[in-house]
């Protein structure tokens, strides 16, 4: 499971989270939506400390964490084992792949589990072998990337964040670089890892998708948890002006 308690990140002056809890169970996905600039892949890099939070409290999977500042205002929490810990235990999808040009598709897979995690390159294979084959990619296996489709490119890169057997997944905007026909194929191998009980955290513009597939939505605004429930809590039943303006279908 994953809590988040009041978590607050600054670039200079600009608070862009000020106080965000929100728990996400074992198991169940979690839909983060939002206006742009309201703070959403900054929570998620948050969550996968590639930003450290400058106050809150963070756990995910057994590993706890307190953000703070020490009297001189440097952020304390953190040593570097429990931050290599943590990473471990969280793999991110982005927006834009970032597959590594250089490596063939099976490379892509294959390489972080051997280098970070110290398989041998036979069981990182086969293992790549494995994620790729869940996400419908084992053919392209010897290809590189810049012969796949944007969609293809991105099962790759869900099928490289398998490999590292993260206990939270996360997704950021995962679709909104593809073309409109490749979203669905995405969207299916997404929707394959929510069925299998996956503890996930997405943000998406996809609102149907978000609905069909999410146990939790937060609506993020300016910074706080404007909103938070079921897909029919938020979509239907909000009582927060903002969130219904948001989430409204386009008339
Ligand atoms: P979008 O829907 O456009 O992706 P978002 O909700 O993901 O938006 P963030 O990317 O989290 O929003 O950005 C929130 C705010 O923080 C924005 O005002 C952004 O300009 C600012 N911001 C994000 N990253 C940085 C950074 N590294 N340095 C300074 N400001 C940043
Ligand atoms: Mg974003």
């Amino acid at each position: 499971a994953v809590e988040v308690q009041h978590l607050v990140k600054r670039y200079g002056d600009l608070e862009v989270l000020r106080d965000v809890s929100l728990e996400v169970p074992e198991g169940s996905v979690t839909s983060i939506i939002g206006a742009s600039g309201s703070g959403k892949s900054t929570l998620l890099r948050c969550l996968n400390l590639l930003e450290r939070p400058d106050q809150g409290d963070l756990a995910i999977a057994d590993e706890a964490i307190r953000f703070d500042r020490n009297p001189q205002g440097d952020i304390v929490g953190l040593d570097r084992r429990q931050l290599q810990r943590l990473r471990a235990k969280v793999s991110m999808v982005f927006q834009q792949f970032n597959l590594w040009p250089h490596f063939t598709v099976l490379g892509n897979v294959s390489e972080a589990p051997m280098r970070v995690q110290g398989l041998s390159k036979r069981r990182a294979i086969e293992h790549a072998d494995y994620y790729l084959e869940r996400v419908g990619m084992a053919d392209k296996r010897d290809g590189y990337p810049a012969y796949l489709s944007g969609g293809q490119q991105q099962r790759v890169a869900i099928a490289r964040a398998l490999a590292m057997e993260p206990r939270l997944l996360l997704f950021d905007e995962p679709t909104s670089a593809l073309d409109p026909e490749r979203v669905s194929e995405v969207l299916g191998v997404i929707r394959n890892l929510a069925a299998e009980g996956r503890t996930m955290v997405l943000v998406t513009h996809e609102m149907a998708f978000a609905r069909e597939v999410s146990d939790q939505v937060v609506f993020l605004d300016r910074g706080f948890v404007g909103e938070a429930g079921s897909p029919g809590e938020v979509f239907e039943e909000s009582r927060d002006p903002r969130c219904r303006r948001f989430v409204a279908p386009a008339a």
